[in-house]
């Protein structure tokens, strides 16, 4: 019988790799609902292709110009709007899996609406955990959802922690988690050298092919901080018990330490496509379009420790996680206001961390006991940060 699944930000990256693995097997997975943001027209010709029952666009303009597109093709797919069509459709009964793909704290109330719900939850948006982690992880095991992570990485240690993983590390004789980092496009690079990379620089990962504001992540090293808070409420376990390893290649996707000295890696193609099929068919396995490892065109494999000096992002994260609460949220909308504003040329690729770091420095200790205090906590970060931003701007 075929699975019916959700895809969230369907028109980005990795939601258009989930639509080619879905491409790939339509007798196991039918198209629920297909979201976009922007990009109307290319929601609605997956919507066509797929024969989706639901779309849901950010507006009632939308909802026109969908509508419109759609009556082209004589189609019978509901339209849906904004905030609520989000969670309608993550939540719907008939939907077994959900996709959650759309980028940053945006994805965060439809990703939860599907934990809620009891789904089988593909987490491709960190930040969804990153904000709001213990509510997340809670409302996973209240309601029998299961979390499969996406993040290439967490998708290498879910598959090299043993199968019976009970959340406890010494239980299973693990010592630590090697969260591999590629060391994004600047890597090598010097802070004199940063002050002027620009946009187009930054976006241009080595490795993988990404959505803009993750590919600036990766440059800033954010996104191996976004991916270590990721990996302690995944994984449940402390900032000290993961280590990040700088491996260029990005052939190791990540690796799980134990202690009789074995080390336990998944090695793939730096493609999505391999974590979303694995997430999509978990347990079984799929084919997913992805070409065979050949490892004597790779040759060598290298390792590095990061630079944290001219990388301050990744221990900025690891602050935020360590002092808990609110922090994590505050930290991820500070870094969404700071790429927004370096992808509009508004600020330096070096004022980045500097204007995270002084939203944080001002942020007030508070806990999270719903999901409200990570809306404020995240609506507080932005207004600081946009007050902020004034004393980098460029043309100032
Ligand atoms: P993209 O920018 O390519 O896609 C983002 C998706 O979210 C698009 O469908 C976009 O719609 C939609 N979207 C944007 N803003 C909103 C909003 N305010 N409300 C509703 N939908 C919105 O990003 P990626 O696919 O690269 O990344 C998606 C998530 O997956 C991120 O959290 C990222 O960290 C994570 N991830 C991505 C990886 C990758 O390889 N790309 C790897 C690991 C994790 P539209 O395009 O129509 O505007
Ligand atoms: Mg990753």
């Amino acid at each position: 019988m075929s699975q019916w699944i959700t895809v969230l930000g369907a028109t980005g990256s990795i939601g258009s790799s989930t639509l080619d693995v879905i491409r790939r097997h339509p007798a196991r997975y039918r198209v629920y609902a297909l979201t976009g943001f922007s990009r109307i027209a290319e929601l609605v010709a997956a919507a066509i292709e797929f024969s989706s029952r639901y779309i849901v666009v950010p507006s009632v303009e939308a909802k026109q110009k969908a509508e419109l597109l759609l009556a082209q093709d004589a189609q019978g797919c509901i339209v849906l709007v904004g905030e609520k069509g989000l969670a309608e459709v993550a939540s719907a009964p008939e939907v077994d899996m959900v996709m959650a793909s759309i980028v940053g704290a945006a994805g965060l109330v439809p990703t939860l609406a599907a934990a809620e719900a009891g789904k089988r939850v593909l987490l491709a948006n960190k930040e969804a955990l990153v904000m709001a982690g213990p509510l997340f992880m809670q409302a996973i095991r209240d309601n029998n959802a299961q979390l499969l992570p996406i993040d290439s990485e967490h998708n290498a240690i879910f598959q090299s922690l043993p199968a019976d993983y009970s959340g406890d590390f010494s239980q299973h004789g693990i010592e630590k988690i090697l969260l591999t980092a590629s060391g994004g496009p600047f890597r090598n690079k010097t802070k004199t050298e940063l002050a002027d990379v620009t946009p187009a620089q930054a976006v241009a990962h080595p490795n993988w092919s990404m959505g803009a504001k993750i590919s600036v992540d990766s440059a800033t090293l954010m996104n191996k901080g976004l991916e270590l808070i990721e990996a302690c409420f995944l994984f449940n376990c402390r900032a000290d018990q993961i280590q990040v390893v700088v491996h260029p290649q990005s052939v190791i996707h990540s690796m799980v330490q134990y202690s009789d000295g074995s080390v336990i890696a998944e090695l793939g193609q730096p493609d999505m496509r391999t974590p979303i099929a694995y997430g999509m068919a978990w347990p079984e396995r799929i084919d997913a379009g992805v070409k065979s490892l050949d490892l004597f065109e790779i040759a060598r494999l290298d390792f590095t420790q990061p630079d944290h000096q001219t990388f301050p992002c990744l221990n900025l994260a690891k602050d935020a996680f360590e002092r808990g609460g609110i922090f994590p949220a505050v930290l991820n909308a500070a870094n969404e206001i700071a790429v927004a504003a370096f992808l509009a040329e508004q600020i330096s690729f070096l004022a980045i961390p500097e204007l995270i770091a002084q939203v944080v420095q001002v942020c007030p200790e508070q806990n999270i006991t719903c999901l409200q205090d990570v809306l404020e906590a995240d609506d507080w970060a932005r207004t600081q940060a946009n007050a902020l931003l004034t004393n980098y701007r460029l043309d100032a």
